[in-house]
């Protein structure tokens, strides 16, 4: 579903992802930690398409991020190849980024309506069904600044999940908010992740969270896979000695 080979991003002189290769099946999820600065977050804008790579290729369900055929020659990938390749792609981000003008029931329909062109009242039976799961079925109509920064992350993975992706990418997505709130928003993830058949790529540094939801984990440092397994071997018998170190700082 997802495939990385030989990607290079640079910014400037700085190396970020260094001829990285992994891939992702359907239906898997996985999990990306390391130190601050290997690299986690650059894989998922990079999915995105909010960077493109330096050199390397990204498949996402067999579509090159940066090339297209066009008869017997590659071209360039053009806006409008993109924007069909990232209709397949979900992401939930650290800072929620909701439209702050708009109301929560807008929030969560401004997407399907605008780039699938879904009608309007189907689009909104959607949300309010995405919103009772999320347990903000009286929210509808309250703006962003109303809510609660763990209510505004339901809000977000309701408006990631209305598109319905293939694939839905987790940006730390409990660090900005209260202790008290990151286990509701935690515990949602859980079940989303346990009912459907998205595959998942979720960047986090709670490593229980990564040991609940991840068939598999890659263990990050500059811009390099260091080692990768099942959260149970990770956590509990690293390899190398770098994951060692860093489970120690993290644990
Ligand atoms: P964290 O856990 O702190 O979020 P990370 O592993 O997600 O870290 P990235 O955010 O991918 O790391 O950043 C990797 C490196 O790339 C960092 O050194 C960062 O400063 C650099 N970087 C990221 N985006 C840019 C950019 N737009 N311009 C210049 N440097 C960048």
């Amino acid at each position: 579903m997802i495939r990385f080979d030989q990607v290079v991003k640079r910014f400037g002189d700085v190396t970020v992802l260094r001829e990285l290769d992994f891939h992702v099946k359907p239906g898997e999820r996985v999990t990306l930690i390391g130190p601050s600065g290997s690299g986690k977050t650059t894989i998922l804008r990079l999915l995105m398409t909010l960077e493109r790579v330096t050199s390397g290729t990204i498949h996402v369900d067999g579509e090159c991020l940066s090339h297209v055929r066009r008869g017997d020659r590659k071209v360039p990938a053009d806006e409008r190849h993109l924007r069909q390749v990232r209709k397949k792609i979900g992401m939930v981000f650290q800072q929620f980024n909701l439209f702050p003008n708009m109301n929560v029931l807008r929030n969560i329909t401004e997407a399907p309506v605008r780039a699938l062109g879904v009608p309007r009242e189907q689009a909104e039976e959607k949300a309010r069904e995405l919103l009772d799961m999320v347990d903000l079925a009286d929210k509808a109509q309250a703006h962003p600044s109303q809510l609660s920064g763990g209510q505004q992350q339901r809000v977000a993975i309701a408006r990631a999940l209305a598109m319905e992706p293939e694939v839905l990418l987790l940006d730390e997505v409990t660090s900005a908010l209260d202790p008290e709130l990151v286990s509701g928003v935690q515990n949602l993830l859980r079940d989303i992740a346990h009912q459907g058949n998205l595959t998942l790529l979720c960047v986090t540094h709670e490593m229980n969270f990564a040991r609940d939801i991840s068939h598999r984990v890659l263990m990050f440092d500059q811009g390099q896979i260091v080692e990768e397994g099942p959260p149970e071997q990770i956590f509990t018998e690293p390899e190398q000695q770098r994951t060692r170190d860093f489970l120690q700082a993290v644990l």
